[in-house]
């Protein structure tokens, strides 16, 4: 752990303040469950004034997490979300590292005249914080925001509620402690989360068991999609505006979906295309096995970016031009699918 950055925040706290923590937009379980486990860990600070905000909603798979009534959705309140920001003298930036990932708030963002800490473990990050802590070799946020808590106060006693909000954010950002960046760390903080009362079973359920029919059926479509590439050891999935709508989506159903391509026998690099009417974009999610970048293939032709395994970004063209620009820029890159 960074010492000089954990003695900047300590002198941070040591006066009261008001503090906002954020995450980025399309929030998922490593963004909500940091942000909170970072809440209730401040919350038991009771000079300082906390709020938790995000830029959009999140979905439905984590609103039983503990504090989730706290958080203020800025699509759902620009005014009142902006105000917040503005008066803040501290603001904690979780699971994100450029001011252009929280979309419509980048703005309230970049106008606050508060004091930043970056906690994150993306690639590439930027220069706005006065403290950041930022590694990539770090499994999710919220083994990150673990780790801070207890290097500011090596003494301090992980509450039930902390380490539910923090287990869902490994657990989610893991899948499920099985990616490379799980350490024999992760699973320490894990067993520690679970000392302190955490129930992984039950938060298993409410994350993984909370499918609705509608899902199902629009995973039924996304399979049905699926498209495999053999010589380029690639499989990718479309999922049409209308295919959305006839199968009634709502946000986060399509979360996940993208490894069923890379579950493929063989498959190194995977990919799903979901059409946005409203946006009129496509939004791309993309994973990889080894050593072949999805951070550099996102950033550099989709306006996106990521981790080197898991990245996102979107296109302004069509769904249909996409794949065929997708597939374009599959052929450039034949020998590194290929390489080992
Ligand atoms: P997902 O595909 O699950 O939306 O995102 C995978 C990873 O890529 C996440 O860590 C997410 O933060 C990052 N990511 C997703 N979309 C974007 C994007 O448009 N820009 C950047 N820089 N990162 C993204
Ligand atoms: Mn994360």
């Amino acid at each position: 752990m960074d010492t000089r950055n954990i003695q900047v925040v300590k002198d941070l706290l040591a006066t009261p303040q008001k503090i906002v923590i954020v995450a980025h937009q399309n929030p998922d379980g490593d963004a909500i469950g940091s942000s909170l486990g970072l809440f209730y860990f401040l919350k038991s600070m009771p000079e300082h004034q906390v709020s938790v905000v995000m830029p959009n909603d999140f979905p439905e798979f984590l609103k039983w997490l503990p504090g989730v009534d706290e958080v203020q959705i800025f699509e759902k309140d620009m005014e009142g979300v902006s105000a917040i920001i503005s008066r803040a003298s501290v603001i904690f930036t979780l699971d994100f590292n450029t001011f252009s990932r929280v979309g419509k708030m980048e703005m309230a963002l970049r106008e606050a005249t508060a004091k930043f800490v970056m906690i994150d473990h993306h690639q590439l990050p930027d220069t706005y914080a006065t403290a950041t802590f930022s590694d990539v070799t770090m499994s999710s946020t919220s083994e990150y925001v673990f780790h801070v808590i207890k290097s500011l106060q090596p003494e301090y006693l992980i509450s039930k509620e902390i380490g539910t909000c923090l287990y869902t954010g490994i657990m989610t950002d893991t899948g499920s402690f099985r990616y490379a960046t799980t350490s024999p760390t992760t699973h320490r903080v894990a067993a520690t989360l679970l000392e302190a009362g955490v129930s992984n079973a039950a938060i298993h359920e409410h994350v993984f068991d909370a499918n609705t029919p509608q899902r199902m059926n629009l995973l039924g479509v996304a399979l049905k999609n699926l498209v495999v590439l053999p010589e380029y050891r690639t499989a990718y999935i479309t999922l049409t505006q209308q295919e959305l709508d006839e199968n009634h989506f709502r946000k986060g159903d399509t979360e996940g979906f993208v490894n069923y391509a890379l579950s493929v026998r063989g498959v190194i690099l995977a990919a799903i295309f979901i059409e946005n009417k409203q946006e009129q974009i496509v939004k791309i999610s993309f994973r990889s096995k080894g050593i072949f970048s999805v951070n550099d293939f996102a950033r550099n032709y989709f306006n996106g970016g990521g981790h080197i395994n898991a990245a996102g970004g979107r296109s302004n063209k069509s769904l249909e031009e996409t794949i065929i620009e997708f597939k374009t820029i599959l052929k450039e890159h034949k020998a590194s699918l290929n390489a080992d």
